[in-house]
């Protein structure tokens, strides 16, 4: 079968390649329709690894992904031939005492689509557990459900917030992961979300999607915004989500006394983080690793239309296009938010 596949940093090929996969009884096939491109893949691709994950053979990319039920395992129930569904793309081992305690994201044998040596999913088929396949509500399309991978991230760091209604909240970074979550810390009860980027074009999309006050930084504070939003008390909560370091760094000046900060951004490189700073306000600091159990509340609050998260799928690609859709990515323009390949139309 046609995959994309990622032969070395800066070398992609749309071309025969063969996944062996075998279906287990709790097991599904899925014939893929949409991917979702993410940073994760984009940054593969320009260097060939992330961190300690180094691309060493050839892999195929793409982990946000929806598609259709093709066949399912002698033992699956919860699912049948032709139901829409999206998938978790983190398969962890059921059996680990991470996933015993329900931090089965933490579970270090975790196998994650496109993270290697783990092959992901732009190619017409694959095989997944039927317990992290979700049906998609009818009136969610396979695009919008793509988007539940990255918005499942927003949604877990909403939770870690532990939000009260009526919060103001900044977010540090107007990319794809800050967008999500400001929705998700929207439908989560914040009465006003302070969004900080260096784009301003971001900032536009990102004031279009509800009660979200722009800030251009370098150009204004967004600590002295949600100051003023609040009577000079500061933000109930920041959600970090640039990845700066120096951001991550200043990630306590914007907030109230007891407030909460929520690293969602992975810096490159160590961060200078003012312990003091932290502690005269009692800050608690929160971090996120993807997610768990998040999907069916992400499609719940899709469904029930709470969440929208048509207005970030800004760039559709068909799957012949592929190598170009990642070099679209690669250099994003700054209207452009999230690029989707259509595997199957
Ligand atoms: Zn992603």
């Amino acid at each position: 079968m046609q995959a994309l596949v990622l032969e070395r940093a800066e070398r992609l090929a749309l071309r025969d390649f063969t996944v062996a996969e075998r279906l287990g009884p709790r097991d599904v096939r899925v014939a893929i329709h949409t991917v979702g491109i993410c940073g994760s893949d984009v940054h593969y691709y320009r260097h060939g690894r992330i961190g300690p994950f180094v691309v060493r053979e050839p892999m195929v990319l793409g982990h946000e992904a929806a598609g259709t039920v093709v066949e399912v395992g002698s033992e699956v129930t919860a699912l049948k031939v032709n139901d829409r569904v999206t998938m978790e793309p983190g398969i962890p081992d059921p059996d680990s005492r991470a996933a015993r305690l329900g931090l089965y994201n933490l579970d270090p044998a975790v196998r994650f689509w496109a993270t290697p040596p783990v092959h992901g999913v732009l190619r017409p088929t694959v095989v997944h557990p039927a317990a992290f396949t979700f049906r998609i509500p009818e009136r969610i399309s396979f695009a919008e459900a793509a988007m539940v991978e990255p918005l499942a991230v927003g949604m877990h760091a909403a939770a870690k917030a532990r939000i009260v209604p009526g919060d103001v909240a900044v977010v540090l970074g107007a990319g794809p992961i800050g967008m999500v979550t400001a929705l998700a810390a929207l439908a989560g009860g914040c009465s006003r979300i302070v969004i900080a980027d260096v784009v301003a074009a971001k900032l536009e999309l990102a004031a279009a999607l509800g009660p979200v006050v722009p800030v251009l930084a370098g150009r204004e504070s967004p600590g002295e915004v949600a100051r003023t939003l609040t009577g000079g008390w500061g933000a109930d909560i920041v959600f970090e989500c640039s990845g700066a370091a120096a951001a991550a760094a200043a990630v306590v000046e914007p907030l109230r006394p007891g407030g909460s900060a929520v690293l969602v951004g992975m810096p490159g490189e160590p961060v200078a983080f003012d312990v003091v700073a932290a502690q005269v306000k009692e800050a608690r600091v929160e971090t996120v690793f993807r997610y768990a159990r998040v999907y069916p509340r992400a499609l719940a609050l899709m469904e029930s239309g709470a969440i929208d998260v048509r207005p970030l799928i800004t760039d559709t690609f068909p799957f012949a296009d592929s190598v170009a859709a990642f070099e679209f990515a690669a250099a994003m323009p700054e209207r452009s938010v999230k690029a989707q390949i259509t595997v199957a139309p």
